[in-house]
């Protein structure tokens, strides 16, 4: 029988049963709107605040500095263009393969807005030059932020946030971090990172889809970027999503509590994955710092073939679900921007495989046996 392997949970995951339990279960009795003084209202009401409560204390939190979004580019999109709007940052330091939500917000503000956009540079394994950051932090007293994303989506490669927190700290800056693959994933507390906005999306932690939140940093607070009501304490209008709130918190409360497990279990899988991918095919790539890496994710440049440009739609067919990219990119096949900014080698096809707590060394086996089949097989087109 076809097996159906997902592995491509850097794109989104599977919602947990106790997750879809407790949404189907505010659904059905829940249907007040928060706003409403009312009994129904109150109740709705109660169930946004507690969720406020796990999300907060799940990265160290006050309840006050959490704010909910429809997901990771609204977060993203929100605090850029806030602090341009709001915080009179004039001078924004970023990197070439943060997220495209980041990099096209990026390209917006510099479009609309007085503000000198530095991206840093990047070496083979896609991190960033820590000393260039620290120079330019140096040099300058132009009011700055620096954006940078926790792990990359395509290659895991992590930067060192706490680091580059220290260095904004000590130089006056405020700092952004687009933290959509790691919440749930590492254990983050904004207690001991010196951030200004960080980021953070359901779907990529087993929560549902189109629900996010933000983290402000009670020192600097943004204006709304969708005006409205007085929802979200008046910043965000829109009546909440109140089944995707309470699906998300319930879904990172779960994640916090089974991190460790969760991460032993994936880490094992990925090394079981590389182990045998190195011992079948002896020419392979990993792109990305992969050993110091986010565990979720293995982007494997294969050896030149004719079956490269095949070789999802192959994969797929046998029943595996995996990437060349981000999730937005993948249906158009283009050319990766973070594969390009590390120079990784364009004659070889790079998959992004990513994992959760739910895959087995078993699907481990038949993705690798049919990545050998489908290798060894002539091209017929
Ligand atoms: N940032 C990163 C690093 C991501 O991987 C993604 C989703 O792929 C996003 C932002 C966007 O998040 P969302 O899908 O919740 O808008």
């Amino acid at each position: 029988m076809k097996k159906s392997v997902y592995l491509d949970n850097a794109a989104t995951t599977p919602l947990l049963p106790e997750v879809i339990e407790l949404m189907n279960d505010i659904m059905k009795n829940q249907f007040g709107n928060p706003s409403s003084i009312h009994e129904e209202g109150r109740k709705a009401r109660a169930i946004i605040e507690d969720a406020r409560k796990t999300v907060a204390r799940a990265i160290g939190a006050s309840i006050g500095e959490i704010f909910f979004t429809s997901g990771g580019t609204e977060s993203n999109n929100w605090a850029l263009k806030g602090a341009v709007r709001d915080l009179g940052i004039k001078r924004i330091i970023s990197s070439p393969t943060e997220h495209h939500c980041v990099l096209h917000s990026l390209q917006s503000i510099e479009a609309h807005y007085d503000v000198t956009l530095i991206f840093l540079h990047t070496d083979q394994l896609g991190h960033i030059d820590y000393t260039q950051l620290e120079d330019l932090l140096a040099d300058s007293t132009v009011p700055t932020l620096v954006s940078l994303m926790h792990a990359n989506n395509e290659m895991g490669t992590l930067h060192d946030i706490e680091r580059v927190g220290q260095l904004c700290h000590q130089y006056g800056a405020l700092f952004h971090s687009d933290t959509v693959q790691t919440i749930g994933h590492y254990p983050l507390d904004v207690q001991d990172l010196y951030i200004t906005f960080l980021s953070g999306s359901a779907h990529k932690f087993h929560g549902p889809k189109g629900v996010g939140f933000l983290y402000i940093n009670s020192n600097h607070f943004i204006k709304p970027y969708i005006d409205g009501g007085s929802q979200e304490r008046n910043m965000r209008g829109g009546t909440e999503n109140i089944y995707g709130i309470a699906g998300m918190a319930k879904a990172l409360e779960l994640a916090m509590d089974q991190l460790d497990s969760r991460r032993a279990h994936i880490e094992s899988l990925r090394c079981y994955f590389v182990q045998k991918l190195t011992d079948t095919f002896g020419d392979i790539q990993f792109n990305g710092d992969w050993e110091n890496g986010l565990y979720t994710v293995l982007n494997v440049s294969f050896p030149p073939s004719d079956r490269s440009d095949l070789l999802l739609i192959l994969l797929d067919i046998a029943g595996i679900r995996a990437s060349g990219g981000s999730a937005c990119s993948s249906g158009a096949e283009t050319h990766s921007h973070v594969l390009q900014a590390i120079q990784a080698d364009p004659a070889r096809k790079a998959v992004r495989f990513s994992f959760s707590h739910f895959n087995t060394a078993g699907e481990i086996d038949y993705v690798v046996e049919q990545l050998k089949t489908i290798f060894s097989q002539k091209a017929t087109v």
